[in-house]
């Protein structure tokens, strides 16, 4: 062991991560930030252009729907700030799944600021038994780590943060732990009703992903629409977000910057089924593609 051979080791590690597929993602992220800006009432976003990031005021202290990618925290954290809240004024952070992309700052928060983590069981599972599947060891940082939550959330439990009451259904697919949510938000007298659901992506669905998990029939790919068609039966005024792909969150952004006093582009009480459907449809497709089984 030296000095230089340490130097060389991490070099190594480090060329790997630069030129893996995710590489992008650790890149000069800052690039990505967007400035905070209010959704509705009291629900603010404070990600970047990729991963989604909401902050609910719920008049006794901040919940924070998941804390971005790895390698961005003091992006959120200034976002926080910009937005006009104290970072410390976090009491909870709710995790959409075990990826780390969502999980970047899980760590940070609860050592600086004491918030508690929340995370679906069956993710917190994985965590225990299977910590390779939240991608960790890809992640830009060879520091990052996982952390455990304080909560782990159950298909149906219905939470109260400050004044907000978050009602969770468990929607696996994606991972076995994705959380939906539903609550209530408000402005001035008018109240709607918001929805999120925690991860859409088909990278989990490969087949060789599934082979490689103990799933040779491919049942997650079912289980995953089946998640679909019970999420859509609730109903949405206002759908946010996990990836900024899936409600446009920066087009929506665009047009309340162009019509401020204009009709809120957040409010649609069609696009939760629509993307919802879009989805399903989309991986009836995938699922009938020969490539894929
Ligand atoms: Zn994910």
């Amino acid at each position: 062991m030296s000095l230089q051979s340490d130097y060389q080791d991490f070099l190594q590690r480090h060329e790997k991560q630069m030129s893996g597929p995710l590489a992008k993602y650790w890149k000069n992220q800052e690039a990505r930030y967007v400035h905070p800006f209010r959704i509705f009432g009291n629900v603010w976003y404070v990600g970047d252009d990729w991963v989604c990031v909401h902050l609910i005021d719920t008049g006794d202290g901040l919940l924070l729907i998941d804390c971005g990618n790895t390698g961005a925290t003091a992006m959120l954290v200034n976002a926080i700030w910009e937005a006009g809240f104290n970072p410390a004024d976090v009491k909870w952070l709710v995790l959409s799944h075990g990826h780390l992309d969502h999980i970047g700052g899980a760590a940070f928060f609860r050592n600086m600021f004491g918030t508690k983590i929340y995370l679906g069981a069956p993710d917190a599972k994985m965590y225990r038994e299977h910590p390779e599947l939240s991608f960790i060891q890809d992640a830009g940082n060879v520091s990052e780590a996982l952390v455990m939550p304080d909560v782990e959330i159950n298909d149906g439990d219905v939470i109260r943060f400050g004044n907000t009451d978050v009602r969770f259904y468990l929607s696996p697919g994606h991972t076995m732990g994705v959380i939906s949510c539903f609550f209530d938000a408000h402005e001035g007298e008018k109240t709607v009703r918001c929805g999120y659901y925690g991860g859409f992506g088909f990278n989990t669905l490969q087949k060789d992903y599934l082979i490689e998990i103990g799933d040779p029939e491919y049942k997650t790919r079912q289980i995953y629409l089946d998640s679909l068609a019970r999420a859509r039966e609730q109903k949405v005024d206002l759908f946010l977000g996990n990836h900024c792909i899936n409600n446009d969150t920066l087009g929506r952004r665009k047009q309340q910057l162009e019509n401020p006093d204009g009709p809120n582009p957040f409010l649609d009480d069609t696009l939760w089924a629509r993307y919802l459907d879009q989805k399903r449809d989309d991986l009836l497709r995938f699922m009938a593609d020969p490539k894929n089984n």
